[in-house]
């Protein structure tokens, strides 16, 4: 039997999203590639009840990075100016994004995991003539905290500038604001939340928005404007990743089924919850308290006499995949995450399966 992936992404399965991926070979130029591609346009809109209208679903084959790469590469004008927020590495990926495109950009760093500091980036707005754009990460993965963009999205509405959300890993399980935030557009993936496959991702932007991207484009593989103008037409400018497409329509009918995004968020939150109950009780703490967590994921602070690869190898030997911190957290934390098909027992067992390291006999 495979392992259970508690990773943030790519996720479990359901069997309905794994079978979807044995249906007939099809090409990327036929009718019915079209409208495959058209109904999960269609479909991605209706996650957060965007209108057809005002919205438009944008679809790439790649991982969440390319949709977060092709978010900034082709909203930002050449005359544009980006300040991106960092308090993960989700956030410093932006920046180097930007630098790697010559994007003109100013930084707000945070400690990892630290909460925005919205006096911080006042000031840094204040003190920076030209900004037009605030990038920042929603969840940020690296330790499990959300991001308040209530209160960062007031700040730029009051500016007049165009907010930019990488919501890769919150896309489908949280709450996501766009007509209170003012969120002009985010990128996101269909193998994380949503419980797809990998291979395909997406930004959803005002078709305003979409209407102005950067011209000549910065990127041949990665502009915005030239996908969105092509799968307006029924089209698509490249090779498409045909077979997560499917995985990502039957995935997308599952969540809507399943009582969309709210209906996740809540069963996220129940195996959040037995994972923290559980854990708690062997003396393992997590990094953030529910209130600033996601219910995606969580951080716990490794116990000083376990070593994580110890940890990882033990639990995948019982059938669990967990995640390590990155950078100085590598030593100092582990990760789990509760997106995929998993039931409470799998919860259970999980925490039995850590419970018999830390608490041998
Ligand atoms: C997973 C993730 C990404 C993208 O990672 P890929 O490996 O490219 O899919 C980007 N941002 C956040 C917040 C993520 O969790």
């Amino acid at each position: 039997m495979s392992a259970l992936l508690l990773n943030p992404g790519p996720v479990t399965l359901s069997e309905r999203v794994r079978q979807a991926l044995l249906q007939p070979d099809l090409c990327h130029r036929e009718a019915e590639f079209a409208s495959l591609q058209a109904r999960i346009r269609d479909d991605l809109l209706g996650v957060y009840c965007l209108p057809a209208g005002i919205w438009s679903a944008v679809l790439l084959t790649g991982s969440g990075t390319a949709a977060v790469e092709a978010l900034l590469t082709s909203l930002l004008p050449r005359t544009g100016t980006v300040l991106v927020i960092e308090n993960g590495v989700y956030g410093e990926r932006m920046t180097r994004i930007a630098a790697l495109h010559g994007i003109g950009h100013v930084r707000v760093t945070h400690p990892w995991g630290g909460a925005l500091d919205l006096a911080r980036i006042e000031q840094a707005l204040e003190a920076t003539p030209g900004i037009t754009h605030v990038a920042v990460v929603h969840h940020e993965t690296t330790t499990g905290r959300l991001n308040d963009l209530a209160r960062l999205g007031a700040l730029c509405r009051a500016g007049g500038l165009r907010l930019l959300v990488d919501a890769v890993s919150s896309f489908g399980g949280e709450l996501i604001d766009f007509a209170g935030w003012g969120v002009s557009a985010c990128a996101a993936t269909a193998n994380k939340c949503l419980h797809g496959v990998p291979g395909t991702a997406f930004v959803i932007a005002e078709r305003a928005v979409l209407d102005a991207c950067c011209e000549p484009a910065r990127s041949l593989y990665l502009d915005l404007g030239a996908y969105a103008r092509a799968q307006d037409g029924g089209s698509t400018p490249f090779t498409q990743s045909v077979h997560a497409f499917y995985a990502l329509a039957a995935a997308l009918a599952e969540l809507a089924q399943e009582g969309g995004w709210q209906a996740r968020r809540r069963r996220y939150a129940e195996l959040q919850q037995i994972v923290r109950d559980g854990l708690g009780a062997l003396g393992v703490t997590p990094l953030h308290a529910a209130a600033e967590s996601s219910v995606v994921l969580s951080a716990y602070a490794l116990p000083p006499a376990i070593d994580y690869r110890l940890l990882h190898d033990h639990l995948k030997e019982r059938g669990f995949v967990i995640y390590a911190g990155q950078g100085d957290l590598a030593a100092r934390i582990f990760r789990v995450s509760t997106m995929g098909a998993l039931t409470d027992g799998d919860m259970h067992r999980f925490v039995d399966a850590v419970s018999a390291l830390f608490k041998p006999g």
